[in-house]
């Protein structure tokens, strides 16, 4: 069956330091205080992954994770860094996909597709993040985005690939703006996704698939999100910067 994910995106934050004290605590508060069996993904910035890896190392549901990666595997590619070079320091999972990377960073859907597939050549597993901005919304739009984005970045996949992918439905509209989603707008997106997974592959394949929500989750909302039946965890934040906030999230399933 599906697991139960608690994912912390720290994004371009925090130095060194910072981010160890950070992920010691949460190493550690998950350890005294977190009796249900959530894998915890802490995702830093590339240059803290090593440090983070040995922090996490004892801890058996403590994985890390990289917030980007290329979909080329070597060569002269100036500032970017491969899957191998992430799987030689221990990384677990790779965010492909994020918002900001599709609107600051202009990555299409083939971009993504290709991305998702080089993390699972290299034997990593994709967090592949979907989500429709408010417009798509307010329109009308907004399972058709999400459809289009799903089909493009992850459909492509063998039933097998796609059993090692994470989803992540991040509303535009609600990252990092305070502004969450109720939890029955995304239960039924989250519903309709799945859906998509057991039209394309088959109800079995569906329902061994993590899918995650995204967009301002706190320990306030986390319960009620979590509780949703297609609602398996959350990709996390400004939230996840917080050792205490953090813990609270992952205590909520
Ligand atoms: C995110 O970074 O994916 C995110 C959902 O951010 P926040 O929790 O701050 O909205």
């Amino acid at each position: 069956m599906r697991k139960n994910i608690a994912a912390g995106n720290w994004k371009m934050n925090l130095d060194l330091d910072a981010g160890k004290k950070l992920a010691s605590e949460v190493i550690n508060m998950t350890a005294d205080e977190v009796s249900n069996d959530a894998e915890v993904i802490l995702i830093p910035p590339f240059l803290h992954i090593t440090s983070i890896k040995q922090l996490a190392g004892s801890s058996k549901n403590v994985f890390v994770g990289a917030q980007n990666c290329s979909n080329e595997a070597s060569g002269a590619f100036t500032g970017e860094i491969s899957v191998e070079m992430l799987k030689s320091v221990g990384v677990d999972y790779v965010v492909v996909g994020h918002s900001e990377r599709r609107e600051i960073f202009g990555e299409d859907d083939a971009l993504l597709a290709a991305k998702t597939k080089a993390v699972l050549a290299g034997g990593l597993k994709p967090i592949f993040c979907c989500g429709e901005k408010l417009e798509s919304r307010e329109s009308d739009q907004h399972f058709a985005i999400n459809k289009e984005q799903i089909e493009k970045g992850i459909f492509g996949l063998s039933k097998e690939e796609i059993l090692k992918v994470v989803i992540a439905y991040e509303p535009v509209w609600a990252i990092g703006t305070g502004v969450t989603a109720s939890s029955d707008q995304a239960q039924e997106m989250h519903a309709y996704i799945r859906g998509l997974i057991a039209d394309k592959y088959d109800q079995e394949t569906a329902d061994s698939i993590s899918i995650l929500y995204g967009g301002s989750v706190k320990p306030g909302n986390a319960e009620e999100l979590f509780s949703q039946p297609d609602v398996d965890g959350g990709l996390v934040g400004g939230a996840s910067l917080k050792s205490r906030d953090f813990v609270d999230i992952i205590k909520a399933f």
